[in-house]
């Protein structure tokens, strides 16, 4: 920061000052009235002295007229010594230099004592030949001549001469004298000729205002200048200016701002509004994320095309339902309306300014999910899209906008792991959980750097037979601590991350190589491996398994791979591709966990596979659960009928087994006849198990029975 400098502010102003037009416009003004005024004293001194001139002349010569009207020629000739006394009398009188009457000859006669008898001049010469006055100035002097007459004759010239300079104010003088008119001018002349200037600047300034709110960003500003001189024109050309500047930024910010597809909001505008809002001192709202389900597969199955235009539909949509809920918000968010955006493919989110209720946004939500279910039509087809919801509220889950994205996320996680077509509240427990699983993810690619996962074998039972008819791989991790941790721990993280690819190649591998040890050892012991979907969804599932098999040396025949019934019901189609090949040279195929996906018992029972692997739930429930009786009991004559293997799980009591052999049940597997153990325990088993065949002894597990 500055510090605080009033003298850089003072020398600002005098600056702005200095350069503003008023000032410009004051110096030159006063300037040029100042020469004017100069101008103005100096003309009227100028005209002052013509005008005192022309009045000492006047009285000059009326003097001279007087004079002469008093000497007559009478009186001088009667009495030349009163003569004299009157010349004498009007010489005293002002400006009076001289006065002398001279005969016709230019005799002086008159005074009387003049020697110097001739004193001729023109115009002395002038007035005694043609009996009018003459005048001449000469070195500030007026010399006039009248005639005399004496009886109406011509008898004598009286020569008056008159000091012009008497009477007359000096240059100083003069200038001082019209001083007032140069002041006035100045007085007058500055002030009206700065009011002028003012009045026709006004609208500079107002351009100037305006000028500066355009480029402090507020392009909405317009003058209202109603003139037709230059001003007027560069206001209306400063207006056009901004029109276009307008019209252009107007352009610039929808193309940065704006999706072309949709023309909702991009991501772009939709994270500067969040990053506005979502503050501790702004009012409350919420943020509510919407994906679509299965987008892709519209996408896939109808070309770009047409998913661009379901997604143009679903925005329109959108849009309708926002704006039908706007003014319940608004109110609350001080004019702020909710704000729709496209964010991604086929993500949008909705930030709402002003939402508190939940039940509030839950309208809102069904009302969105409901919209995006209406049919579309697709070249003929309807289709019908369902969307995942999630809603966080601000500040009360996150005070700014990048925990709230966060949060919002895990809340649409949540809707996805309920299936879709939902919404989601965040609630703190989904972080917490979502942490929990992050560092369990971290865990455990450290686990398969370091070689920590390791299979255990559980054997599965021939009912008829007694003996162990195969075993089931089953993955634990060995933790360094030497826990053991069984899958039901970390399954699902390592689905959700897609370790469990990793995890699942490294037991398919160990466990094709385990079997086939036992194979050469001369133990009849096939494996089953558990296949996760995101396994069985890669494309190159088939070469794998192949390869594994061929690693491993071991027969597909000993290699059975379990399924659920989602994986295989997820894609029909995909599935049969996948599995044909390893079917056709000898790999089975089971449907784990049956009885819990809910799937179309007419649709599954086409698929081809080998085996049902009935569900620990109903086996375990089957002794006071008369429903879930039923249920193996229908399930093991089902198979029976279509010829398929069965396999009970979790079977842990003699009356399971019991009811399970009564009903024709194939294979059983469960602690009643062993827990899951390390290959040596297993191999220890069967060791002993064709040790006692040998000798023709009762197997083991017949002694269960
Ligand atoms: P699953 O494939 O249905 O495996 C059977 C589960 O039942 C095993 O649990 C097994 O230990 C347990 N079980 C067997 N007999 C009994 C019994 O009498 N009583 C009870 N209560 N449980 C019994 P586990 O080992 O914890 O595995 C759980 C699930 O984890 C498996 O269910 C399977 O879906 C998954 N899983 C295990 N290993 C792998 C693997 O390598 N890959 C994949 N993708 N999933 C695996
Ligand atoms: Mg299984
Ligand atoms: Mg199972």
């Amino acid at each position: 920061m500055r510090p605080f400098s009033t003298r850089g502010r003072f020398v600002n102003l005098r600056h702005n000052i200095r350069s503003s037009l008023v000032f410009k416009a004051f110096i030159w003004f006063g300037l040029a009235a100042l020469v004017a005024a100069m101008l103005v004293v100096a003309l009227s001194a100028v005209q002052e002295r013509f005008y005192q001139q022309a009045h000492a002349q006047t009285q000059g010569l009326a003097l001279a007229n007087a004079s002469a009207a008093a000497l007559t020629p009478t009186l001088l000739r009667q009495d030349a010594r009163l003569a004299d006394q009157a010349r004498l009398r009007l010489v005293g009188q002002r400006a009076v230099l001289d006065i002398h009457v001279l005969d016709l000859s230019g005799k002086v006669i008159l005074p009387t004592t003049t020697r110097n008898t001739n004193r001729t001049s023109a115009e002395f010469k002038q007035t005694a030949s043609s009996g009018r006055t003459s005048i001449r100035i000469q070195g500030g002097v007026l010399y006039s001549f009248i005639p005399l007459y004496d009886d109406g004759r011509l008898s004598a010239v009286m020569s008056h001469s008159y000091d012009l300079t008497k009477d007359q104010t000096g240059a100083w003088g003069l200038v001082l004298k019209n001083i007032w008119r140069g002041l006035i001018l100045l007085g007058v002349a500055v002030p009206a000729g700065l009011l002028v200037f003012i009045r026709l600047t006004s609208p500079l300034a107002e351009l100037n205002r305006a000028a500066a709110q355009a480029a402090a960003g507020d392009l909405s500003v317009r003058l209202d200048v109603d003139r037709k001189d230059e001003i007027g024109v560069l206001s209306s050309n400063f207006n056009t200016m901004l029109d276009r500047l307008k019209s252009n930024f107007d352009r610039t910010r929808w193309l940065a701002y704006g999706d072309s597809l949709t023309r909702l909001a991009n991501k772009t505008a939709f994270n500067e509004q969040l990053q506005k809002q979502v503050r501790l001192e702004r009012p409350p709202g919420a943020l509510m994320l919407i994906d679509l389900d299965g987008f892709k597969r519209f996408n896939d199955a109808y070309g770009q095309e047409e998913g661009d235009r379901i997604l143009t539909i679903v925005a329109q949509r959108l849009r309708k339902v926002v704006s039908e809920h706007a003014p319940r918000f608004a109110a609350a968010s001080g004019q702020s309306r909710p704000l729709l955006a496209r964010l991604s493919g086929d993500e949008f989110g909705v930030l709402i300014p002003g939402a508190r209720s939940a039940p509030e946004l839950q309208n809102m939500a069904n009302a969105i999910l409901e919209a995006i279910a209406a049919p579309i039509d697709l070249s003929g087809h309807n289709a019908c899209l369902s969307a995942r919801i999630g809603i966080a509220l601000y500040p009360h889950d996150a005070g700014d906008a990048r925990n709230l994205l966060t949060s919002v996320n895990f809340a649409i996680d949540e809707a996805k792991k309920s299936g879709g077509g939902t919404w989601c509240f965040f609630e703190p427990s989904m972080s917490q959980k979502a942490i929990r699983r992050m560092t369990l993810q971290n865990e455990m690619r450290r686990a398969l750097r370091e070689q920590e996962f390791v299979v255990h074998y559980q054997p599965k039972i021939d009912v008829r037979e007694g003996t162990i008819a195969g075993c089931e791989a089953l993955v634990r991790w060995q933790q360094p601590s030497g826990k053991l941790v069984g899958p039901g721990a970390f399954i699902e993280a390592a689905e959700e991350s897609g370790l469990i690819r990793e995890i699942g190649d490294f037991v398919l591998d160990e466990s094709c190589q385990a079997a086939a040890r036992w194979e050469s050892a001369g133990y009849n012991c096939g494996v089953a491996v558990n296949v996760s979907s995101l396994q069985f969804a890669s494309n190159d599932f088939t070469q794998t398994v192949f390869a594994a098999l061929a690693r491993a040396g071991l027969p597909p025949s000993k290699l059975e791979l379990e399924l659920t019934e989602s994986v295989a019901m997820t894609n029909p189609e995909r599935m049969l591709e996948q599995i044909g090949p390893l079917r056709e040279k000898g790999v089975r195929f089971a449907i784990d966990d049956f009885g819990t996906g809910h799937s179309s018992l007419a649709y599954l029972t086409r698929l081809p596979f080998d085996v049902f692997k009935i569900d620990q739930s109903f086996v375990q429930s089957m002794t006071e659960d008369k429903h879930a009786r039923v249920i193996v009991q229908t399930v093991l004559a089902m198979a029976e009928s279509l010829g398929y293997r069965t396999v009970a799980e979790g079977v842990e009591t003699r009356e399971h087994f019991a009811f399970l052999q009564l009903h024709c049940c194939d294979y059983v597997q469960g602690y009643y006849f062993a827990k899951p153990m390390v290959e040596a325990d297993l191999v220890g088993m069967l060791h002993a198990e064709k040790e006692n065949l040998s000798r023709a002894e009762t197997p083991s597990y017949a002694e269960a029975v």
